[in-house]
């Protein structure tokens, strides 16, 4: 069958963004990304208006070779359909919108003796304000039997997934934390900062010297449709953020420096009324759109990176560090 005046779509879930130096396609769906050359970003942009034919005629004889092998990477990798005229309105692209419900949807809390006695009631608010992600950094030496603790008060709750930091103490065994992973489906990830090499059996537990924690390049970007969606309009990090100090600070996030109350005498209508500030969502809407630095970063929806944003005089947005997740 001739194919020619066929058009050229890509999944609906698979999507190319444009970088400075190269061009990256998400593949929402699979939760996978290809890198590509801008050329051919820019040739996927031909989809849009051009037969088959036509788009080997714009591309000239000279490139014949070229257009072929994209055709064929794209259907290789199972990114591209072919459909006949009347039916390119039965593929919309994918909305772009993004909405939760949840007023907070991810918590840091830091658990020391200071706020560990207070865990039920942040729990009890953190629920009622729709978080289901948390992130829970241990910060007293018995680790193993806090986390175990925590894991099971939040049986009955909304929480989705946890994951925890914490010390591994030499009088624990790593076989106690592998069977807790196992019993807690919750637990996401336990990262455990060690100074000695360890040996886990667990994909669930990362074993990790102190110093090259905050290194972890790859926990910084997540392929999928909902950080890709709220990346459009949202800083995916700062988003729905709340942070809870060692001393029961309330910020919204560790990097961030305003301090907005203390958990110990905060009622939940005081901490609704925190979050709805605009003080409070200060970072929220600056995506990486609006961040000179990534702006042209083939990364930048799927980059969960925390640095705080500057505003320059003239508005725009820009980081005093240099981004060393780049690949
Ligand atoms: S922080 Fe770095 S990797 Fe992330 S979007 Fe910006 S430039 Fe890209």
């Amino acid at each position: 069958m001739n194919n020619n005046y066929k058009y050229v779509r890509m999944f609906s879930n698979c999507i190319p963004v444009l970088g400075k130096d190269k061009s990256v396609i998400y593949d929402l769906q699979r939760k996978q990304m290809f890198n590509i050359p801008n050329d051919l970003y820019t040739f996927i942009q031909l989809f849009e208006e051009h037969t088959i034919s036509e788009i080997f005629e714009l591309c000239g004889e000279d490139n014949k070779e070229v257009v072929e092998e994209y055709f064929q990477f794209l259907k290789a990798k199972e990114l591209t359909f072919l459909i006949n005229e009347d039916e390119i309105k039965l593929f919309p692209k994918l909305s772009m919108k993004w909405a939760s419900p949840a007023k907070i949807s991810n918590a840091i809390i830091e658990i020391s003796e200071r706020t560990y006695p207070l865990f039920e009631k942040i729990i009890k608010y953190l629920t009622a304000l729709g978080c289901e992600y948390l992130y829970i950094k241990i910060r007293i030496p018995e680790s193993y039997i806090i986390i175990k603790d925590i894991v099971e008060k939040l049986t009955t709750s909304s929480i989705f997934s946890i994951a925890f930091e914490a010390k591994f103490n030499a009088n624990e065994r790593m076989v106690d934390y592998e069977q807790l992973v196992v019993k807690y489906k919750r637990i996401e990830t336990i990262f455990l900062l060690s100074k000695e090499p360890l040996k886990t059996t667990s994909s669930k537990i990362l074993i990790t010297p102190f110093k090259k924690f905050v290194n972890k390049k790859e926990c910084f970007f997540t392929v999928n449709i909902s950080l890709f969606t709220e990346s459009q309009k949202y800083n995916t990090y700062f988003n729905k953020k709340i942070f809870i100090n060692k001393e029961g600070m309330l910020l919204n996030a560790p990097e961030a420096e305003e301090v907005f109350g203390n958990i110990t005498d905060t009622t939940f209508e005081d901490l609704v009324k925190i979050i709805d500030s605009e003080k409070f969502q200060k970072y929220w809407r600056i995506n990486k759109d609006v961040i000179t630095e990534c702006k042209n970063c083939e990364l930048r929806y799927m980059c969960v990176d925390n640095r705080v944003p500057q505003k320059s005089k003239e508005g725009n947005y820009f980081f005093t560090s240099k981004c060393e997740l780049k690949m």
